[in-house]
């Protein structure tokens, strides 16, 4: 399929060096992927867009179809974007405690909403998106197409595809340490997967939040989550934890000392590349910071 304006528009997204957060001059240096540059402002567009793709491809995404799918808002804010862009139809489940201004792009790109159970998090809208599979979806029901991104190859896919040579292009080879969060896991096993490949000694460290009661959203518990197909585990050299108030510490020091405002999972990902850094004498550092601060704008921490 023809790639359009906007859809051109996805990856290639700039590679920032933090320059007070960390010493510049030091033999360490740390670097995040800034997915807030993406025209959909996450790093969601991309799998997004793999997964719209291959569904035209395979023909499973027509004329009067509507893509479905369960998202704690950046896959539903994308999928939404693209269903307008490419003229099909978005029903998005998300966790009603989603933040408002999630809901409101959604509402913006003319996404039809259903909000789930608050308590149960993004299971709760896993859940419901395969009940409604169960009664409307296949083999019968044709008006679905259930994108399904926590168990779609084409998520981690479009990482192994992109996020993972654009690092490697742009750190020239250099990288020895590579951090992402877990959420779906797209992002970490699919760059994880082709930086192995690349070169075999990049620590791949992926982090999750310290406890099933968490505030960063789009990140997974997994031990008392539902684990999605797509996660393999094994493609981690290590697996940290983050705590919602080291994000929050670090998105303030980010926008203060660096100038940049980032979403709460991306000030946990520096959060986290900042206690490997200070365990290295020498290396390269980037951590995946996938959206900015404009989806958190209401919550009060920023002050
Ligand atoms: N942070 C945010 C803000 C997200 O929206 C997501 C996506 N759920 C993630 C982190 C985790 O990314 P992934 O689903 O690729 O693991």
């Amino acid at each position: 399929m023809q790639e359009d304006a906007l859809t051109s528009r996805i990856g290639n997204t700039p590679l920032l060096r933090l320059k007070r957060l960390w010493p510049e001059g030091s033999r360490v240096s740390v670097f995040g992927k800034a997915e807030w540059f993406n025209p959909g402002g996450s790093v969601k567009d991309r799998p997004a867009w793999r997964i719209v793709r291959d569904a035209l491809d395979r023909g499973v995404l027509g004329k009067g179809q509507v893509l479905v799918d369960a998202s704690s808002g950046n896959t539903g804010i994308a999928f939404a974007m693209l269903g307008a862009a490419l003229g099909f139809g978005v029903r998005i489940y998300l966790p009603a405690s989603a933040s408002p201004e999630r809901k409101r792009i959604l509402k913006a790109y003319g996404a039809e909403t259903v909000l789930t159970d608050p308590l149960e998090g993004s299971d709760g809208a896993i859940r419901a998106v395969r009940a409604l599979m169960e009664t409307e979806g296949a083999p019968g029901g044709k008006r679905w197409c259930y994108a399904d991104q926590y168990s779609n190859p084409m998520n981690p896919r479009a990482h192994y595809e992109t996020t993972a040579e654009e690092i490697w292009k742009q750190t020239g080879g250099k990288i020895t340490h590579f951090v992402s969060g877990l959420g779906t896991s797209g992002t970490f096993c699919g760059t994880a997967r082709r930086l192995k490949e690349l070169n075999p000694a990049i620590e791949r460290i992926s982090f999750q939040p310290d406890g099933p009661m968490h505030g960063l959203e789009g990140m997974k518990h997994m031990a008392s989550a539902l684990v999605p197909a797509i996660y393999d585990p094994a493609l981690a050299t290590r697996d940290l934890a983050c705590a919602t108030e080291d994000a929050y510490a670090l998105c303030r020091r980010a926008a203060r000392e660096e100038g940049l405002l980032l979403g709460v999972s991306a000030g946990a990902a520096l959060a986290v590349a900042l206690r490997v850094a200070g365990e290295l004498e020498q290396g390269v550092v980037v951590a995946v910071l996938p959206d900015g601060a404009d989806r958190y704008l209401s919550e009060d921490f920023w002050c």
